[in-house]
């Protein structure tokens, strides 16, 4: 147990371990990269190296420390406890009043976006101000272990008019304190904050490394761990929860609408399948959206090319390659672009099946053969 079970990005583990061996811990560090790259995985290994009782630049995984701070990996079973703890009421009193603080052991917590939606039921989860104030107060005091360390996941989603609270957490903090940001999309936090932080960006982990990790689980041929890996584009957290047949089916659905979008003219079978999408909610509608981002990058590839390349749905390969014959490059960046005006139309809130059967009607409109 330690960091030799970590996967991809080594040349970030290797500098982590650095600071640690050499006492030189920063006390702001900043993880980017996209979705499950294991970001949150390495902020974790990280508090429990800082703090093992049998080493310092790794992680026994079986001390007391160890083991608590391992709670951690399951990260969803610690928020929905801390939700049931703070109770069913989900007013903005209550929320502010009892932040959603997850605490591992006595010197670790992590704080991530809280899921209580307050407004709208489609508002994206944010870090609240009470979250913030309720580690810059902890992050004051002395380690009972060797370090305090706080895990902010989504550290992105810090409102700006809020981020001056953070802002002196890790200037306040002493050096017996370190703060690991989490983020997909640093470019949405204030420079004020980046600046404060050294930060590391995680590449995706390559798809021979992603199908290892699949083949260490029994219930996956290694037939279908190839097309997890690659459907996971580099991704380990993804392709550990993609469910295959549930993928399969949601990506078929996905090509038919696609397809059936490119007919024209008669629009009801189309709405009749966005309705079918939409209704699905075991994935959420972001997902679904990248279902079809990832679609479109495998028919672009079709059509500009003749040979056969990897494609990122390469079970949907026959299925795709019979769409590509009547679509041209146009055609496809066009949708693309109308897709990104979707997913932005969504984070202001535009009814998603409204939106789903506009970029229908766009595409049905959009003729095929006009370049
Ligand atoms: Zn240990």
């Amino acid at each position: 147990m330690g960091f030799d079970q970590y996967l991809g990005n080594q040349r970030i583990v290797s500098a982590i371990r650095n600071m640690l061996r050499n006492d030189r811990v920063p006390s702001a560090i900043l993880f980017t990269g996209p979705r499950g790259t294991g970001k949150f995985t390495l902020a974790r290994m990280f508090a429990q190296a800082a703090n093992c009782e049998r080493s310092h630049d790794d992680f026994c995984g079986e001390c007391d420390t160890c083991q608590r701070i391992a709670t951690f990996a399951d990260l969803d079973a610690m928020v929905s406890r801390g939700l049931a703890e703070r109770g069913e009421s989900a007013d903005a009193a209550t929320v502010e009043r009892t932040p959603l603080i997850l605490q591992a052991h006595q010197d670790v917590w992590a704080i991530v976006p809280d899921p209580v939606r307050l407004r709208t039921p489609v508002a994206r989860p944010l870090i609240r101000a009470g979250q913030l104030r309720a580690i810059q107060r902890a992050g004051n005091f002395m380690p009972q272990a060797r370090r305090r360390v706080f895990l902010i996941d989504g550290a992105d989603t810090v409102r700006w008019a809020e981020a001056d609270i953070l802002l002196k957490a890790l200037e306040e903090a002493p050096p017996t304190t370190t703060m690991v940001l989490v983020a997909t999309r640093p470019d949405a936090m204030p420079s004020t904050i980046r600046s404060r932080c050294i930060s590391f960006h995680f590449a995706p982990v390559p798809h021979a490394d992603v199908e290892l990790l699949l083949k260490e689980r029994a219930d996956i041929t290694p037939k279908d761990a190839k097309i997890i890996a690659q459907l996971s584009a580099g991704s380990p957290g993804i392709a550990l929860a993609i469910d295959l047949e549930q993928s399969r089916q949601l990506r078929a659905n996905a090509l038919a609408f696609l397809s059936k979008a490119i007919q024209g003219q008669k629009f009801a079978p189309v709405f009749s399948a966005s309705a079918q999408m939409v209704k699905n909610e075991e994935t959420s509608f972001e997902n679904k959206l990248e279902v079809f981002y990832s679609l479109l990058t495998d028919l672009l590839a079709i059509v500009l090319s003749s040979k056969s390349g990897p494609l990122r749905n390469p079970d949907l390969r026959p299925g795709l390659e019979e769409l590509g014959k009547r679509l041209n490059v146009g055609w496809i960046q066009r949708a693309t672009a109308e897709l990104d005006r979707l997913e932005s139309g969504l984070r202001r809130n535009v009814g998603r099946q409204l939106g789903l059967d506009a970029w229908a009607v766009t595409l049905a409109s959009t003729n095929v053969r006009e370049e």
